[in-house]
């Protein structure tokens, strides 16, 4: 039975890309395994997949019976709803360690560096498995989004060793230039309505009995999103009404290395107790903060403590 390897909700370039190089491994290491996607591919990802050549995973189907692979989580939030249903065979992951549990031995390989794809390089060099050089593309790209271009706080030496590996791989001379190139058309959010924004790359997290949410829109230039705001503001609060205490959007300047913070709360406390600020008449700008992961994650989270 071929296995299927699966990223969190939400897709970004790292679960997808991890997604491919752990369907890879797999199958050269006796696993048959196939990658597939939780919902829409995001045109950051669409444009890595085709500046290699890769095909897009398909959409992911129901789980029962099946055998299961997760890349870039191991939270019940961002899985798949029917995982219980499934085999799960292990994890490959760079966050914060989740709430799955399962009732047969697993493997996990997880890391704490800047990229799932990072933890998969590893890996691939362990195991002593070549990587092809699309597949190399994809990974690399994986780490540069992921790492903000190394600007992000999540960026550990073993992501830079990884990135210039895979460079060299791949056949790209200029990563950053390439990396540049990705994050200038993850930035293009003209047309898009404003909920698909807020949910392109959101996370649900369950802190003390409560929903939170944290989206993030990284962008080479905050004032790309001057557009979007009306819309934005409309899907927060709508998000806010779904039944969630808190919900916050960082809309990163990755060239500016900081955040506005767009946020609802029922605490309105909140703001200051995670990041020390009081909120003002005007934007909430947050120097330095560039990660969901490493600056917000755990202090919201002890916020609710
Ligand atoms: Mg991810
Ligand atoms: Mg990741
Ligand atoms: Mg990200």
């Amino acid at each position: 039975m071929t296995a299927i390897v699966v990223g969190h909700k939400n897709p970004d370039t790292d679960s997808v890309a991890a997604a491919i190089a752990a369907a890879d491994l797999m199958s050269k290491r006796g696993v048959p395994a196939r990658p597939y996607v939780q919902g829409k591919i995001p045109p950051e990802t669409v444009f890595v997949l085709e500046t290699f050549a890769v095909t897009a995973p398909e959409l992911l189907g129901p789980l029962a019976g099946q055998k299961v692979i997760l890349v870039d989580h191991s939270d019940r939030n961002q899985a798949p709803a029917d995982l219980d249903q499934a085999e799960l065979l292990g994890i490959f992951d760079h966050h914060k360690l989740g709430d799955i549990t399962t009732s047969s031995p697993l493997f996990f390989h997880a890391l704490p560096v800047g990229c799932s794809c990072t933890v998969i390089k590893q890996c691939y060099d362990f195991h002593g498995v070549a990587i092809p050089r699309n597949i190399a593309g994809v990974m690399l790209c994986a780490i540069l989004s992921d790492t903000l271009i190394f600007k992000s706080p999540t960026t550990t030496d073993d992501d830079k060793k990884a990135v210039k590996e895979l460079a060299a791989l791949a056949g790209v001379e200029d990563y950053a230039a390439l990396g540049m190139k990705m994050f200038v058309v993850k930035s293009d959010v003209s047309g898009v309505p404003g909920r698909e924004l807020l949910f392109r790359d959101y996370k649900d997290f369950e802190m003390g009995g409560n929903k939170v949410g944290v989206g993030q829109l990284e962008v080479v230039d905050i004032k790309l999103l001057d557009e979007a705001r009306p819309e934005l503001h409309i899907a927060l609060q709508e998000a806010k009404a779904e039944g969630r205490h808190t919900i916050m959007l960082l809309l990163t300047d990755i060239m500016l290395e900081g955040s506005e913070l767009l946020y609802l709360t029922d605490d309105p406390a909140l703001p200051e107790k995670v990041f020390g600020v009081k909120p003002g008449a005007g934007p909430l700008w947050l120097p330095g903060i560039m990660s969901r992961k490493k600056d917000v994650v755990p202090k919201l989270g002890a916020a609710f403590k």
